[in-house]
């Protein structure tokens, strides 16, 4: 089977080598030069489309897919298969799926979560929407990939699933993290507090797996003085699209709508561009509660 594989960033480019790795024919473009030996690297965005079978997409943000699905859809055969794995708005995943099926190509949008470890590892979750025919095209492809994948619904499910899941990972991490700090000043041991949280109620996937605390539980970019890992503009990101669309249903979502505000703030006022999100834990430890660092 033949891939075409455009967006070779972080997260693109190990998807891409485990799907060489498993034995398809992998052409990768990106609009910046990379070196990259596990598979064909392409020059024009044409040869990572003509003559695929299924074409993935890994992108940045929804204008770009919008953008990048114009020349899918003119270069696609029909009745073959476009997955956009980018996390980007519901609306513009439901608007390509709808050009997609003017002409007859097939659309999934598969979202992903496990971050660059999980794209490493071929570990990654993935959360689909699209018509069955597409899932089980695309679905040998997920298991590569990936080690879980959930078929959500119709079109623009996958992108719904994935900002419920980043607006509780964002507000979990704000809490992991003004605890700790809060801990601090109370000059609670945080090796104790881990040791009692994680396997208490309070415990959570930023506490247990992706520690904000250096030196505490598992490996995570707090050990890697907060490289990403997954970028905090990338989490703002999240929280912007899950707030469009709480607005877009009416939806009451109080928390969603502060770790909106706390992560603007770290990114374009706090130098928290290019951390990891779980580097706001520096920002509690500077911090009093009348809000001056
Ligand atoms: P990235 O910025 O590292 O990669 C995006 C790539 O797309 C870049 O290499 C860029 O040059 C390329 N690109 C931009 N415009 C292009 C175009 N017109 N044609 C071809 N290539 C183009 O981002 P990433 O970390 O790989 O994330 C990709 C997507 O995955 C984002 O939507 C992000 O929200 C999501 N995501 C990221 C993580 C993570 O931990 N990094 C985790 C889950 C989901």
């Amino acid at each position: 089977m033949k891939i075409g594989f455009i967006g070779l960033g972080n997260m693109g480019s190990p998807m891409a080598a485990n799907l060489a790795k498993a034995g398809f024919e992998v052409f990768g473009f990106d609009i910046e030069e990379k070196s990259i030996s596990n598979f064909t690297i392409v020059n024009n965005i044409e040869d990572a489309i003509i003559g695929m079978n299924v074409v993935i997409t890994m992108l940045s943000d929804g204008n770009i897919v919008k953008e990048v699905s114009q020349e899918i859809i003119s270069n696609l055969t029909k009745r073959k298969t476009f997955i956009d794995c980018s996390t980007i708005d519901v609306k513009t995943a439901i608007h390509v799926g709808k050009n997609c099926k003017k002409f007859n190509i097939n659309f999934i949008d598969a979202p992903v979560s496990g971050g660059i470890n999980g794209a490493i590892e071929g570990a990654l979750t993935f959360m689909t929407g699209g018509t069955q025919e597409a899932f089980s095209i695309a679905k040998p492809l997920f298991e590569v990939m990936g080690n879980k994948t959930v078929h959500c619904g119709k079109i623009g499910s996958g992108q719904v699933a994935k900002i419920c899941n980043n607006m509780i990972l964002g507000s979990t991490m704000i809490a992991t993290c003004e605890t700790i700090a809060m801990a601090d000043k109370l000059g609670l041991d945080r090796d104790k507090l881990f040791n009692v949280v994680s396997t208490s109620s309070g415990f959570s996937w930023s506490m247990n797996n992706y520690c904000p605390a250096p030196g505490i539980g598992p490996k995570s970019p707090a050990d890697n003085n907060y490289n990403p890992g997954f970028a905090s503009e990338l989490m703002l990101k999240d929280l912007t699209l899950a707030q469009q669309a709480a607005k877009s249903v009416d939806a009451d979502t109080p928390m969603g709508e502060l770790a909106l505000k706390v992560y603007n703030e770290f990114v374009n006022n706090e130098d928290g561009k290019g951390i990891d999100f779980s580097g706001i834990l520096p920002r509690f430890e500077k911090r009093s509660r009348n809000k001056n660092s």
